[in-house]
């Protein structure tokens, strides 16, 4: 049986972040990222692939490229967690011995779980820029959109980038004002599960002040259900006080949020919350696991109840860092996570709000700017500033944020 000292499943995002840091902070350490694929993607450019500003290629780069020196790559994926033996089953049929262990896998969509929709997709209008192999369909679909209700849904559980949902939306609807003939046969739809616009308040006001200025519909406490493609027709189940009721509207364009969840593998395992979504069960403040104190998660699939994001990922992987050195060191915990999220709210071609919020919902901006207004230096700061410095700075383990680690050098 092989064994790490620090083993690490997932190399995306969270995983390579964390791992870079660590060979910074201490080159010594013995270090293994477990991760199935060969390809690693900056999501957060899907939106501008599906608006038709990036090309899928250019969110993309070989896995191999991006794992730290020193650290080893093992091409399996997980397939069983022992938290007490200190083991994880792989797929190639390994067992993994670990010290520490660091959970980084990231969120499950959950298609399935709307019927009708895994045979409507990639088809018919039927489109999500949540999969790399649907984004240039949406593109598509929005150029070759003539008129009807273009429906954009928000599923009914925590998702990662809760903003963009709403921003492919602006985008299409851009589009579709290009041609007078196609604005005037159109209806923007946004149908979401969430009794509002957006969670932070500070960013819901100029939202709403989008979506009236647009002219788009918002329908609140609606949750996709079924997608009927033959007929062109999306079932949403919709909130009405104590009651549900059943709402079928026909759609031209339709782009689906799906439901997510913890990866399988994680939800059943005894890493996981007691409780819908099955995130791996960590103290919101330290990033370590509350009943095993050598596992630590970050990322997505964490019960870490902040905003589901890449820049939530940058403001966790210097405190797990710190906190697992001090776990190997024997010492306290002092780092601490306070929910520092960002999402880059684009509401057009060239305009953004650059929304960051912490734990408590207060915006936390890192410009000088009041946050909450539109701006296209947001936009350059979005499609060129922030894929630069994903690459180049955080997978690297060069950003550290030290406002996050009092006292605490990595
Ligand atoms: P990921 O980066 O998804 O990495 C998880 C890794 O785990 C993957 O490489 C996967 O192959 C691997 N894995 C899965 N299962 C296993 C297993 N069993 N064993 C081993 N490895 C496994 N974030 C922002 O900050 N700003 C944005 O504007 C933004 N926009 C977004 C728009 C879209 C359309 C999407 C899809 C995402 C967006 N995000 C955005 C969210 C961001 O991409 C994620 O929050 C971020 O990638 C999370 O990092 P992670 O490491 O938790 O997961």
């Amino acid at each position: 049986m092989a064994h790490h000292q620090i083993l690490i499943v997932g190399g995306g995002a969270g995983g390579l972040t964390v791992a870079s840091q660590l060979k910074r902070a201490r080159p010594g350490l013995e270090i293994a990222i477990l991760e199935p694929s060969a390809d690693h993607y900056y999501q957060p450019g899907w939106t501008l692939v599906g608006g038709g500003v990036f090309t899928l290629e250019q969110t993309r780069r070989d896995e191999a490229a991006l794992i730290p020196e020193g650290v080893r790559w093992i091409r399996a994926a997980a397939a069983g967690f022992d938290p007490v033996a200190g083991t994880v089953a792989c797929t190639d049929g390994e067992t993994l011995h670990y010290d520490v262990l660091v959970v980084a896998t990231g969120i499950k969509l959950c298609w399935d779980r709307i019927k009708g929709l895994p045979e409507a997709l990639g088809s018919g209008g039927v489109t999500s820029n949540y999969s790399k192999d649907l984004v240039d369909y949406t593109w598509k679909t929005i150029q070759g959109f003539t008129g009807g209700n273009a429906i954009f849904t928000f599923p009914d559980t925590p998702i990662k980038c809760a903003g963009a949902p709403q921003k492919i939306m602006y985008l299409a609807d851009d589009v579709f004002k290009r041609s007078a003939a196609v604005a005037a046969a159109t209806r923007v739809i946004f149908a979401t599960a969430t009794p509002g616009i957006f969670g932070i308040p500070a960013f819901a006001e100029p939202l709403r002040q989008v979506v009236a200025r647009r002219g788009i519909e918002p329908r609140y406490l609606h949750t996709l259900k079924e997608v009927r493609a033959a007929s062109k027709e999306a079932v949403f189940a919709v909130k009405d006080g104590d009651t549900v009721r059943e709402e079928v509207l026909p759609y031209g364009m339709l782009h689906v949020t799906p439901p997510m969840a913890a990866p399988d593998v994680v939800a059943t395992s005894p890493l996981a919350v007691d409780g819908p979504g099955g995130w791996v069960e960590v103290d919101k403040f330290t990033t370590q696991h509350v009943r095993h104190p050598n596992v630590f998660s970050l990322g997505d699939v964490s019960s870490l109840p902040n905003s589901k994001t890449a820049a939530a990922v940058r403001g966790q992987a210097p405190v797990l860092v710190a906190n697992l050195l001090a776990h190997l060191d024997g010492q306290p915990l002092a780092a601490r996570y306070d929910g520092y999220a960002c999402c880059p709210l684009i509401t057009g071609y060239g305009r953004v709000i650059m929304a960051e919020f912490n734990y408590e919902g207060q915006p936390v901006p890192s410009f000088p700017l009041d946050p909450t207004k539109e701006r296209w230096s947001m936009w350059v700061v979005k499609k060129d500033v922030l894929p630069c410095l994903y690459w180049n700075r955080m997978l690297k383990g060069f950003d550290h944020e030290r406002r996050f680690m009092p006292g605490v050098t990595p």
